[in-house]
């Protein structure tokens, strides 16, 4: 997972914070790379006067990232990340790579429904393995009205599951740690706050747990 990133090196970090300093008022000395003295003082300038979940939210408006920065893509603000079951049979497909459980998928979203690609951002095998499918940069398909601004993940199984469902009674204990490290390396690079099902906007068992209860 190392596409999505702007940060490249240690010098473009020190560079994007200072030029996020620069953009709220701190004069972190030239935009040079070098983590310096200056830079430091207005560092701890702005952590002292703002804050750090104030000075995060600053940070993302001067850099009109919304909370999420790509390099050089097209990209939508996100706030949320939405779980979601493939509400397959655990013995589907048992013995193909995650890769191909999400290249029929993606059959299915684009023959069958007519959508320019698999719907969700990330897929969850049962044994924890994940698949990449939609980029984050471009607006998943996967809940009607809350596309733009959320990240989808989806689990593989659920078939038959019901939303009062415990997690552990559809998918896998390697889907748990999956899930859970997946969602800690989104929120770890965006200011994603809100974790939520699809039954928390739909009239669905997907992803056949209560997410707030799980989480
Ligand atoms: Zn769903």
């Amino acid at each position: 997972m190392t596409n999505y990133a702007a940060i490249t090196s240690p010098a473009a970090a020190v560079t994007s914070i200072q030029q996020a300093l620069n953009a709220l008022g701190y004069n972190p000395g030239p935009i040079d790379g070098d983590f310096g003295r200056r830079t430091r003082k207005a560092a701890e300038d702005w952590l002292h006067n703002d804050g750090e979940a104030a000075a995060m939210q600053q940070v993302a408006a001067a850099t009109s990232t919304g909370g999420m920065i790509y390099q050089g893509r097209a990209r939508h603000a996100v706030d949320e990340i939405i779980v979601h079951c493939t509400a397959t049979r655990p013995e589907w497909y048992a013995g193909r790579s995650v890769e191909e459980k999400a290249a029929e998928i993606r059959r299915w979203h684009v023959s069958d429904r007519g959508w320019t690609d698999i719907g969700y951002h990330y897929l969850i095998d049962r044994d924890g393995s994940v698949a990449k499918g939609r980029a984050e940069t471009v607006v998943g398909a996967h809940v009607r009205g809350h596309n733009p601004g959320t990240i989808s993940i989806s689990l593989i199984g659920g078939f038959g599951s019901s939303e009062t469902d415990a997690f552990s009674d559809n998918f896998t204990d390697a889907q748990d740690a999956t899930l859970r490290d997946l969602i800690a390396d989104i929120r770890g690079r965006t200011l994603i706050g809100k974790i939520s099902g699809h039954n928390d906007y739909a009239q669905k068992a997907c992803p056949g747990f209560t997410v707030s209860e799980w989480l």
